[in-house]
């Protein structure tokens, strides 16, 4: 047997052991299902859901590429395919979905200190630690480097007064990773640093943002005469714009993949929802007119999928390519989304009421919140601007 082969066996012998009934689909059971966010405030309706967690990150799957010293899995390329592979096998759910791991572990490991990765990345790995994104505020979106949160140099601290906002589960968080001016006399791009904040200090607080649906995902950030150890700075003083774009790479590769069928609110896919509107002929969607925009659709999300594998298997280090990406996978998914909605005929944008059932009432409020997707991580326009002067090299004016 070869190397890999032998890693098939015992993967495929750990995920039967470990992985609890409850955590692979299919699976009889009426416990509940948990979003697992981890960190020290998080709570869990499934008792299963914290073993998976545990148990994965103490292997250091849930980071499977990190190297071992900073408590990731240490696996090759050719080993990460056959656990996604093995997992896939028997349906097991992602142990946990996080921003750490998404966005900050990567440029840690990039630019930050021996200190600093020993101290963070592993905690990101476990879901000790949940973290959030304190970008935006609401002066600066798309102009983010206008930002003015300011870090004064305070000599062995830095003391921060500002505000953001559309901060992602801040509520939730224990940390969060900041831009913040440090550099006020300086062009703007270049006053810019990206500090680690923990979320316990003095004069942080958060206020949640709520929204017509009810729900809060996002809450406003402020900072009160916050002080921040210097020890917190990733990278050099006012260098922080380049880790802040590296950042953004790793966001926008990830939420790249929401265009893939997969990903979020698409428990039903728009085939057999069609199907139950429109019937079946010969096995197909019977409306023809609908079925070749359901084709089109499917054609179009199959050669997304393979472009992304393909992009994966030559590198797919994190670079301005992920605004294609992101931007082509986010409006992707917002026409998957228009699509279920237009074919659930009368029962597409059921809210509440015993005529539609949970997954009518779900598909509504997933189809709302693709709207984010080509907001979240730099709007679709700011995403072109980036491909044209980036990657095609176009002249700016
Ligand atoms: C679901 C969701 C989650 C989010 N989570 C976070 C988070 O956790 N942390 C965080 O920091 N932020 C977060 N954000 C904020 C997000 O990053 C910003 O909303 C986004 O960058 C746009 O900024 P803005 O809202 O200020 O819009 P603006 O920048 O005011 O843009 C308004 C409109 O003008 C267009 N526009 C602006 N500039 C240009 C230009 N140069 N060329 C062409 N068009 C332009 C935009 O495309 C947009 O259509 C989140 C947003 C959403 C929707």
């Amino acid at each position: 047997m070869s190397d890999l082969d032998n890693f098939r066996q015992e993967t495929k012998e750990w995920l039967d052991k470990n992985c609890p009934p409850t955590m692979r689909s299919g699976a009889p059971s009426n416990a509940p299902v948990d979003e697992v966010w981890g960190g020290k405030k998080a709570k869990y309706k499934n008792p299963e859901s914290k073993i998976w967690l545990d148990r994965m990150g103490e292997k250091g799957w849930t980071m499977p590429t990190v190297p071992k010293e900073y408590g990731g899995g240490g696996l090759s390329k050719e080993e990460v395919k056959i656990l996604n592979e093995e997992m896939f096998a028997i349906g097991a759910r992602q142990p946990l979905l996080s921003f750490g791991i998404w966005m900050l572990a990567p440029v840690l490991l990039e630019y930050g200190t021996e200190e600093q990765k020993q101290k963070h990345i592993p905690k990101i790995i476990k879901g000790e630690i949940r973290w959030c994104q304190g970008y935006s505020e609401p002066g600066s979106g798309s102009d983010l480097a206008s930002l003015a949160t300011k870090a004064e140099d305070k000599g062995d601290h830095f003391l921060v007064n500002g505000q953001k906002i559309w901060t992602s589960y801040a509520d939730h968080a224990d940390w969060i990773f900041a831009l913040v001016r440090t550099g006020p006399k300086e062009p703007k791009h270049d006053g810019i640093s990206f500090l680690l904040i923990d979320m316990d200090n003095k004069g942080v607080s958060t206020k949640p943002i709520t929204l017509i649906s009810g729900k809060s995902p996002f809450c406003e950030t402020f900072f009160d005469d916050v002080e921040v150890p210097k020890e917190n700075l990733i990278g050099d003083l006012n260098k922080g714009w380049t880790i802040a774009k590296k950042l953004l790479q790793h966001e926008r590769k990830f939420i790249s993949n929401f265009g893939l069928a997969a990903a979020m609110g698409s428990k039903k896919d728009v085939v057999s929802i069609a199907k139950k509107h429109f019937g079946e002929l010969d096995g197909e969607i019977a409306n023809p007119i609908f079925r070749s925009k359901v084709i089109d659709h499917k054609m179009k999300e199959h050669a997304f999928g393979l472009t992304l594998q393909r992009a994966g298997d030559e590198g797919g280090k994190a670079s301005a390519v992920a605004s294609m990406f992101k931007y082509y996978g986010t409006e992707h998914n917002k026409r998957r989304h228009e699509l279920m909605v237009a074919a659930s005929g009368i029962n597409g944008l059921a809210w509440d009421g015993d005529e539609f059932d949970q997954d009518e009432k779900n598909l509504t409020r997933a189809w709302l919140r693709t709207k984010g997707n080509s907001i979240e991580g730099g709007t679709s326009e700011v995403q072109l601007n980036v491909i044209s002067k980036r990657v095609l090299e176009l002249p700016s004016s």
